[in-house]
């Protein structure tokens, strides 16, 4: 499982804090990201091996991959040990695939990607404008056509909810138009407000108020719907599947499976087996430093204690909830939970609520 962190992007968005460096999209910009990663991937194989061993997935992230070169994915997949890998995800923007074309997403197959995330985030314009994306409703509808004429068959989509002046309506729309362009995953987030976006900076200058609670619930309760209507399987808090699309990588996260994150805003998950550490067990949390080249990781060991803890935040999150053994200590359950055949599980209607019940559990 390797997940590969591409720190570049043509603008930044209003709500984002994610490292991403500014970039015009010139080739040579790259040059020395790109070297650099391949070097890692080259010095990182044995780990990459070993983690792979189960789900052979990789996902490129960002930052937005879709501006590299195509350079990037060949050498990238020339330094990684050999696939093919069952699922290959790129994230993209919609108005680069529109920009680079049928083309583009035919060498992206040729790469071996067959499964491409895209930031829709609403198809109503004036939003758009708002968030501050480089596309309109025309360009994600457009990229959508082009990703399917290149043969991408497992395509994700992404719309955002809970933003002040999204409606009804407007969200309702959104969702028809998503729902009609007919794509197999659709994951749903609620604006989240960052320290270091702009949108931070906008509320403390009273330039932004976040939408009530009430309102956000509203429009959470209105995409499950929509979603489950149009036959989506909503397997995770912010996830929706049809049958057998489910995300296979993203999925693994949620497990804690092991994975190695490549490039300088990626985290990694270790396990290692330390006879000296309470319970046998220890798993090491890696990330590396945010620097475009030349970067570093650092090193966090996860007590036995905090690993439960991490199983249960996660797991509750899911369909399939937790194994009942990470809380057999407890007499009584907080309200909010269901427990049959042996897992603990947060019915759907319950998962807008989820993080205080979970902290009720924990
Ligand atoms: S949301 Fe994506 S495209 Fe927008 S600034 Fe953040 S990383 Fe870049």
């Amino acid at each position: 499982m390797i997940y590969v962190h591409v720190p570049f992007c043509k603008s930044f968005c209003r709500y984002c804090d994610f490292y991403s460096e500014l970039t015009c999209g010139k080739p040579e910009e790259y040059d020395a990201y790109i070297d650099e990663i391949c070097a890692e991937a080259r010095l990182r194989s044995g780990e990459i091996r070993e983690s792979d061993e189960q789900l052979k997935t990789l996902y490129i992230g960002g930052g937005t991959p879709s501006v590299m070169p195509l350079r990037f994915f060949f050498d990238l997949k020339k330094a990684l040990p050999e696939g093919p890998y069952r699922e290959f995800t790129v994230e993209v923007n919609p108005d680069d695939i529109v920009g680079r074309g049928y083309e583009f997403v035919r060498m992206l197959r040729e790469v071996g990607v067959n499964r491409v995330s895209m930031g829709v985030q609403s198809l109503d314009d004036g939003l758009l404008r708002w968030m501050g994306r480089r596309h309109d409703s025309a360009a994600a509808r457009a990229a959508f056509q082009i990703l399917r004429a290149g043969g991408i068959d497992n395509i994700s989509l992404d719309i955002i909810f809970g933003i002040k002046g999204l409606t009804d309506e407007m969200l309702s729309r959104t969702l028809d138009g998503i729902v009609e362009m007919g794509p197999e995953h659709i994951s749903a987030y609620q604006l989240s407000i960052e320290e270091g976006s702009q949108l931070a900076k906008d509320i403390s200058e009273g330039k932004y108020e976040e939408l009530p609670d009430g309102q956000c619930a509203a429009q959470y309760k209105l995409i499950c719907e929509r979603l489950r209507e149009a036959g989506y399987r909503h397997y995770e808090i912010s996830n929706w599947a049809r049958a057998g699309r489910e995300a296979v990588h993203n999925s693994a996260y949620w497990r804690r499976v092991p994975y190695v994150g490549l490039g300088p805003g990626a985290h990694s998950l270790e396990r290692n087996v330390d006879d000296n550490a309470p319970g046998g067990l220890r798993d090491t949390r890696s990330w590396n430093s945010e620097a475009l080249t030349g970067w570093t990781r650092s090193f966090e060991v996860l007590t036995p204690e905090e690993i439960r803890e991490e199983s249960i935040m996660l797991g509750l999150r899911t369909a399939g909830g937790i194994d009942a053994a990470l809380v057999a200590g407890r007499k009584e359950l907080p309200e909010g939970l269901i427990s049959e055949d042996g897992r603990i599980r947060i019915p759907e209607d319950k998962w807008f609520v989820a993080d205080s019940i979970i902290a009720d559990l924990i």
